[in-house]
């Protein structure tokens, strides 16, 4: 016989399963969620039952069912919860504020600053667009149950209660992450910007859906290249969540130095930064910034064999890295974004997709498909959303901590007391 404290963490797990396929998903019946969800009848009208006291849904008219009675829709309540997602990027951190529907409310960009700052630059910056976000949005603030980090470099968060950020990549010592956004009196939740993206794309972008999802992987291009894996839905972490560093893998033996102080990584090759230095060794014109050069690249490939030569160079060494990709993890799908991403897939898309599938195995290159990013450029913001969403899931309706993990505090809103009580 169970006993009552498995009972009810099959309970709450059920009651987050529901919830979740309410965000993700949208609306249901409670036959479409029992279905969906995995639940007999009954116990997902009970689920429902418990998330409609705790305010977290309502129920949104009625639907026809055949010759049955109509059946009431469901919905996740979008004002009931909120979550901040940060985007530390190259250039600017972007926070976006986002509802239970995981609808972008509000976003906030901070500053010029470039990660190769310090972590406390960093820091700094995160705590001005919280607060300026707090500013506009004082209503919803106090309903804001999570902020997730999505961060340049390895987030090792196997510690618990001593997550830390080792961003070799950029010249940063190791950081811990309560460093990084200290006395929020919000949960925070932090990992890899990739690892974050993937998230965006599994359960928002170009993976949802999609019947060869099983096994994926997303790629991030822009000044670094990163990497997310996902298997059955999930991330994959390896021992200390260092898994997906596609960015360091080795192409040329010997080749151009990397950032990470190694030489003829990934990124020192197609990185926005090593495609830049291509055109400049070869006689191409100036430009201000990486971004500008490629922008000009893509946009005169056709006509300037210059151009079209770096790019089909870097084509090369892309679909290098993506064919040992296809043979060590064999996904069904491959996604390429990031700003770069999006600028390389404009312009060889189908090379980037034979070029992996000729020089991979047969059968598992036979079997990936490349396809383009199509979520704008709040992804990476959006998934450290959703990674803070998953944490709220995670502890819905549990008891409440006895000690704050890397967590500066936890607010616990009337929804997390609500469901305590049942
Ligand atoms: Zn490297």
């Amino acid at each position: 016989m169970r006993d009552i404290s498995t009972t009810n963490e099959i309970r709450r797990r059920n009651r987050a399963r529901v919830l979740e396929h309410l965000i993700v998903d949208g609306g249901s019946t409670r036959m479409e969620l029992a279905e969906a969800c995995g639940l007999s009848a009954a116990s997902a009208t009970n689920m429902v039952q418990d998330l409609l006291a705790a305010g977290l849904v309502r129920e949104d008219g009625l639907v026809p069912s055949g010759a049955g009675r109509p059946r009431s829709f469901v919905q996740a309540e979008s004002d009931a919860a909120y979550f901040v997602g940060a985007d530390v990027g190259e250039s600017e951190v972007t926070l976006g504020l986002y509802d239970l529907t995981l609808r972008l409310r509000d976003v906030v960009q901070i500053g010029a600053s470039s990660t190769s700052t310090s972590p406390g630059v960093i820091a700094d910056e995160l705590s001005r667009g919280l607060a300026e976000l707090e500013r506009r949005n004082i209503d919803a603030w106090a309903r804001v149950r999570g902020i997730g980090l999505a961060l340049p470099g390895i987030v090792d968060t196997n510690n618990g209660s001593a997550s830390m950020l080792y961003a070799q990549s950029i010249g940063w010592p190791p950081v811990a992450i309560s460093a990084l956004l200290p006395n929020q009196g919000i949960h925070v939740v932090a990992d890899n910007g990739a690892k974050a993206f993937a998230r965006a794309e599994l359960r928002c972008g170009a993976i949802k859906g999609q019947p060869d999802a099983e096994s994926a992987v997303v790629v991030l291009l822009g000044r670094g290249v990163g990497m997310g894996i996902l298997e059955h839905g999930r991330i994959v972490r390896g021992l200390s969540s260092s898994a997906g560093e596609f960015g360091h893998m080795k192409v040329v033996v010997d080749g151009p130095q990397c950032s990470c102080g190694a030489r003829g990584c990934l990124e020192a090759l197609v990185g926005s930064d090593a495609i830049a230095a291509r055109w400049y060794e070869r006689g191409g014109a100036s430009f201000d910034s990486a971004r500008e050069c490629i922008a000009h690249l893509v946009r005169h490939a056709a006509d300037d064999p210059l151009a079209a030569e770096v790019l089909d160079d870097t084509v090369r060494y892309l679909t290098t890295g993506l064919s040992n990709v296809v043979n060590m993890i064999n996904p069904g799908l491959c996604v390429i974004g990031g700003w770069l991403g999006s600028e390389l897939m404009a312009a060889r898309a189908p090379q980037i997709e034979a070029g992996t599938k000729s020089l991979a195995l047969a059968h598992p290159g036979e079997q990936v498909r490349v396809l383009t990013s199509r979520l704008g450029g709040e992804a990476i913001a959006l998934g450290g959303a959703l990674i803070a969403l998953e944490q709220y899931l995670e502890t819905l309706g549990e008891p409440a901590p006895h000690s704050a993990s890397h967590v500066p505090t936890t607010s616990i809103g009337a929804d997390m007391r609500s469901l305590r009580s049942l």
